[in-house]
């Protein structure tokens, strides 16, 4: 079967699955260790099920639905006391699992990530208003995505208070370009909290990141870019860690373009401390 077929029957498998029901991964209590929000503390909730296949992933155990699948949710926060549950998982399941751990320590938000989280984004919202309107929950949510599911964000966008969105340079996810798609999303998400995110190998194009900046210039004023150099995978040697003369290099065409305040380098943090 081909690559694009998969993809296909992935996300139709995911839209049409019992909305009282999520894919899950994992959910566990942990350190933001990307982009503006680093440093914070955050319960993480990952949603199995992606339509991309960057060449970089660091979650390919979120990428694929498979069966009998187990979601592992923390009990205590910060203690890796996983319990093991069939996936997917009941709304309530997942709703207990969140007040749990929200209600041992207090978390500055909930970080919505995956896989690409908007597949399931019936099962999300659902999720979001049962712990905001029933049980009061606290926390504001954060959204990461691709960027390239503007349909369903624009299902979403009310719920969450913060987004983080890819830009995806072809010559750096070797996928298809989704210019197209960002466009759209930028429209949806223009009055929110958040920022644009783009990972960067050895092989990235300059023109990429040029399109990129133009995109977020024209369309979205108050987004900053954050650029980010991959991280090293073991095993995936097809790509390479850029420079640290290329990320000066970049950060200058992205200063050139958005200007003095808008552009940041920011490394994964959480690889650097070992935390998930
Ligand atoms: S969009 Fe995210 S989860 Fe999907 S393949 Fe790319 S990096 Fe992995």
């Amino acid at each position: 079967m081909n690559l694009k077929l998969q993809q296909q029957i992935e996300s139709d498998k995911l839209n049409n699955h019992q909305y009282s029901q999520g894919y899950l991964t994992e959910i566990f209590s942990g350190i933001q260790g990307e982009g503006h929000w680093i440093g914070q503390r955050q319960i993480f909730i990952r949603l199995t099920g992606c339509d991309l296949r960057c060449q970089w992933c660091d979650s390919p155990d979120s990428l694929s639905i498979r069966i009998n699948d187990k979601a592992r949710l923390e009990q205590t926060p910060g203690q890796r006391d996983f319990e093991f549950c069939d996936s997917p998982l009941s709304l309530e399941k997942v709703t207990s699992t969140l007040l749990n751990l929200e209600k041992l320590l207090t978390h500055h938000s909930v970080a919505i990530t995956g896989g690409e989280p908007l597949l399931q984004v019936t099962f999300l919202k659902k999720l979001i208003q049962t712990l905001k309107n029933k049980f009061g929950f606290k926390p504001e949510f954060f959204l990461e995505t691709g960027g390239h599911r503007y349909r369903e964000m624009a299902q979403i966008i009310d719920e969450i208070s913060f987004i983080s969105f890819d830009l995806k340079l072809p010559s750096s996810t070797m996928e298809r370009s989704l210019w197209e798609e960002h466009k759209n999303f930028i429209q949806v998400v223009a009055k929110k909290k958040g920022y644009a995110k783009a990972t960067l190998t050895g092989e990235t194009s300059n023109e990429d990141i040029e399109t990129a900046c133009r995109l977020l210039k024209e369309n979205l004023d108050c987004f900053d870019l954050v650029i980010q150099p991959v991280a090293l995978i073991p095993d995936k040697a097809q790509f390479s860690i850029p420079t640290p003369q290329q990320m000066l290099n970049w950060q200058s065409i992205a200063i050139n373009i958005l200007g003095r305040n808008r552009v940041q380098v920011i490394p994964q943090a959480h690889k650097y401390m070992g935390q998930l």
